[in-house]
């Protein structure tokens, strides 16, 4: 089988930057996959569409109280401005955000480990507190090894208000703790706005079943510091050879091959696409999502949010042939979710990465961490899996979720942004109804 390792690593050596959703790198990778598009002769079509975005124009953190000292900070994006010369307040460590570790928070900067999600957030801003700190990091890093995390707010998280946020390492806030700073000053500012993305599409047509499409998804992009190699220029390259494998092999089935922008960001580019293509949804029987392989230690991972059938047929497909693969049903928070709000079942292959070999989101996915066979031998797998599906006399499968994937993604898509499900809709109009 004609899948080159070899040619996927020359690919990745072409998107080795970081392609932040809504910059310039993002779309220097979408130029370059609609150029190599074209080059294997295929047609490639770039959408476009709008993501939120926000630059941070001033972040500060100082302890006032009982010692004054300034720590290094990442600003929160979309967690608005703090007054122009910074917010002083008192700070509060909270080890929890149950009702004991809230109350009293009213005027105060609250600090904790870890995130925040919708629920949470709301609960610090109903207890009034006016600033946070969140904290990042292992306690092990050595300075210049490692970047502070930039984090941002989703959209769901601040449908209830907004409070200033900073982001530390985890060595500032034991001191910051263990020496009892008991007031700070906290000053953010950033420009909120909206930046272009895009998704970089081609469509192969079917020679036998050209009305029953499967979509084959990737994003490109990468978070602020990575260079995404693992996540997930390998997904993207191992794409690139799968467009080029079904150009010289025609498919039965038609294949629209989406390379998806601001996955990072909260999925944006490939819900863009299931909304911006109702029709051609409702003729796609199954997405293939590719999101992470490569690692040289590690496991071949399929998840699949689709019925039964699909993961017995998977699993049965790997074990008769040889390959190690842990098949299981899932949902799984990547491309392939909005295509299963949608009603189409997804499948994702991934490679899990041994505990130690690689790490992603940061500046440590690199090149280094993965190799050419490794990406072949997972590649080649995706594709005589996949060409089981395609080129099959009849399709195998219903396009159908059932029920407790159906829940379980609408569970997901609840904490993303702008996903409306059947079940909320229901909600608000009994709601309706009722007032
Ligand atoms: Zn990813």
């Amino acid at each position: 089988m004609d899948i080159s390792g070899k040619r996927m690593v020359e690919n990745l050596k072409a998107i080795d930057y970081v392609r932040l959703s809504g910059t310039e790198g993002e779309e220097k990778a979408a130029n370059f996959i609609a150029g190599k598009i074209k080059e294997l002769g295929a047609e490639p079509v770039i959408e476009t569409f709008d993501v939120p975005f926000y630059t941070i124009e001033k972040v500060k953190l100082e302890a006032l109280k009982p010692f004054n000292k300034e720590y290094e900070a990442t600003g929160y994006g979309f967690s608005g401005n703090a007054a122009k010369d910074g917010i002083e307040a008192e700070l509060k460590y909270l080890e929890s955000f149950d009702d004991l570790s809230l109350q009293n928070i009213q005027g105060k900067i609250v600090l904790f480990v870890g995130g925040v999600n919708a629920q949470t957030f709301e609960k610090l801003i109903k207890a009034g507190a006016v600033g946070f700190i969140g904290v990042c990091g292992h306690y092990l890093d050595k300075k210049g090894t490692f970047d502070l995390e930039e984090r941002m707010l989703r959209e769901q998280q601040i449908v209830n208000g907004v409070i200033p946020g900073v982001c530390i390492h985890v060595n500032d806030a034991v001191a910051i703790v263990d020496k009892g700073v008991k007031k700070v000053r906290l000053t953010l500012s950033q420009n909120e706005t909206t930046a272009k993305s895009r998704n970089v599409t081609t469509f192969v047509t079917g020679t036998k079943f050209p009305d029953e499409i499967i979509s084959v998804t990737a994003h490109y992009d990468s978070v602020v510091f990575s260079h995404g190699m693992f996540d997930n220029g390998s997904g993207t390259v191992n794409n690139l050879e799968m467009l080029r494998y079904y150009l010289k092999n025609p498919p039965r089935r038609s294949l629209r091959f989406v390379f998806c922008g601001s996955e990072e960001r909260g999925i944006y580019g490939s819900r863009n696409f299931v909304e911006q293509h109702e029709e051609e949804i409702k003729k796609t029987r199954l997405c293939c999502n590719v999101d992470m392989t490569g690692p040289v230690l590690g496991k071949d991972i399929v998840r699949i949010t689709g019925e039964d059938k699909i993961i017995h047929a998977i699993d049965y497909y790997a074990k008769v042939h040889g390959h190690v693969a842990t098949v299981y049903q899932d949902t799984y928070p990547s491309d392939g979710m909005p295509f299963a709000w949608k009603g189409v079942p997804a499948v994702n292959f991934y490679r899990q990465a041994a505990a130690g070999t690689t790490q992603i989101h940061c500046r440590h996915d690199t090149l280094s961490r993965i190799t050419a066979k490794s990406l072949e031998s997972t590649g080649k797998f995706i594709v005589e899996v996949m060409n089981t599906i395609i080129n099959a006399d009849s399709f195998p499968f219903e396009r159908k979720i059932p029920d407790n994937m159906v829940e379980k993604t609408n569970g997901m898509l609840k904490n993303m942004p702008g996903y409306k499900t059947d079940g909320e809709d229901k909600d608000k109009q009994q709601k309706k109804q009722v007032s």
